[in-house]
């Protein structure tokens, strides 16, 4: 049997995390079993249709890098799947709940109430075998009891969330529906409707919540909760990724920081733990960073330059070799990727913007000819590297009868508009002579 699973949104404009760790696990199972990933928008609720809410959902998905793997050819090309499949969306699909209903209505198993329809459910317990959660015995509940049966299509012919699901699960041949434990009050509803059709269920498994690390239940509010502030604050998808699979998740020796392939060849739906799990802030930090620390030149060159970009430093006015050797220069010196435009910000703008407080400090008339005699001595340097930089600045600093620092403060906020940043001799290196004495002559100007 080839495995088919799918994650099912509903666009509500956030992408929660536990929203994200479900379509992580389905997607590895379908990596781990070579089976079929499919995203299906659950956009029948029109009011909150909106194709932001939607980007939200992709984006997301993008960012984590967790792509689909079929759906209808769309004109919008929403990709990233192969040959621009797009996600499908509930919307429309009207025609098939269409003819599923009147399949119901015809056989019995449905029928018109005061303007609605509603499916006629089963009396007896239901036995849902999870791959989770194990054996649940569902009985009715006392106000089931009175009534089981259930609306299906409102009076205002809107088909209702248990319809839609079902029969898009079973149009799209899914064989394993993988979600959050919170659906597990739908799961007998949802049996019944596809016996109803004449099919057998797909197995459920249903995985635990998320919870704060108090323990609480976790809400929209509470920090961590949304993906995008994770896309937003600069984290890197691969932490964030291998953070999430740990949650509800264990391989069995305990490892935590593990490669993509590592995990999809480990995840199997067995090993998916039944209690719920706490979402630790810290430990997602540590992650961060030692991935951060890990990660290739490479990667760290096109997370950087991509976090320049969204703060507004385009760094493709810049020779590459130029922009590769500024990123260098900010390896293991930065905990997020968005620190670094604050970081190093300096090496891609054309202004320096000083730190009105160090200005007043270090552009003092005192300094001015000492950072004259520097900026003499740099202008007439060999070879303008880092060593040479150092020793420069040094020997200056002795002839002058100050401390080093007295010329380091300066020249660092000249050349960056900051008091910390990277290391001053290679950030000099880099910025190259023609920068450097021009933020020099900028600053002179000031004390
Ligand atoms: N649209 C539902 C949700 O977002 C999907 C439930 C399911 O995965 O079956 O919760």
């Amino acid at each position: 049997m080839s495995i088919r699973v799918r994650f099912a949104p509903s666009p509500t404009g956030f992408l929660h995390i536990g929203g994200a760790r479900t379509a992580l696990f389905n997607w590895l199972y379908a990596r781990h079993t070579g089976g079929k990933f499919i995203l299906r928008i659950e956009d029948t609720d029109a009011a909150r249709n909106t194709q932001q809410a939607v980007d939200v959902i992709l984006n997301g998905l993008r960012w984590m890098g967790l792509h689909w793997d079929e759906g209808p050819l769309t004109s919008d090309a929403t990709g990233p799947c192969k040959g621009d499949r797009g996600p499908y969306y509930q919307s429309q699909r009207r025609e098939r709940y269409e003819q599923r209903v009147e399949a119901l209505l015809s056989h019995g198993a449905a029928y018109e109430h005061e303007g609605a329809i509603k499916f006629r459910m089963q009396r007896e317990p239901v036995l849902i075998h999870d791959l989770v959660v194990g054996e649940v015995r569902r009985e009715l509940t006392d106000r089931e009891q009175q009534d089981p049966d259930f609306v299906i299509v409102r009076s205002d012919g809107q088909p209702v969330f248990h319809l839609v699901n079902v029969v898009d699960d079973l149009e799209m041949g899914i064989t394993h529906v993988i979600r959050g434990e919170d659906h597990l009050s739908n799961t007998a509803k949802h049996i019944c409707l596809f016996k109803a059709f004449g099919v057998h269920p797909p197995k459920y498994a249903h995985i635990p919540l998320i919870l704060n690390h108090d323990g609480s239940k976790m809400s929209k509010r509470d920090t961590g909760a949304s993906l995008t502030s994770y896309t937003e604050e600069g984290y890197v998808p691969e932490a964030v990724l291998n953070y999430l699979c740990l949650l509800g998740w264990s391989p069995k020796n305990n490892r935590e920081i593990m490669s993509l392939q590592e995990i999809v060849e480990l995840f199997d739906l067995p090993n998916v733990l039944r209690h719920n799990a706490r979402f630790d802030m810290e430990k997602l930090k540590w992650m961060n960073y030692e991935y951060t620390r890990q990660m290739s030149a490479d990667r760290f060159h096109e997370l950087a330059v991509h976090t320049f970009a969204r703060a507004g430093f385009d760094t493709n006015r810049f020779p590459l070799d130029y922009v590769k050797k500024a990123i260098d220069t900010c390896r293991d010196k930065i905990k997020l990727f968005s620190d670094l435009p604050g970081y190093a910000g300096f090496y891609f703008s054309d202004e320096v913007q000083c730190d009105p407080e160090a200005a007043a400090k270090d552009f003092v008339a005192e300094n001015k000819p000492r950072v004259t005699r520097l900026r003499e001595v740099f202008a007439g340097l060999g070879d303008f590297n880092a060593a040479e930089l150092e020793r420069a600045l040094k020997e200056t600093a002795a002839t002058l009868g100050v401390k080093a620092g007295v010329l380091v403060h300066p020249v660092r906020l000249a050349c960056t508009g900051k008091t910390a940043g990277p290391s001053l001799y290679h950030l000099l290196e880099v910025l190259g002579r023609e920068k450097v004495l021009d933020r020099l002559d900028k600053a002179l100007q000031r004390m």
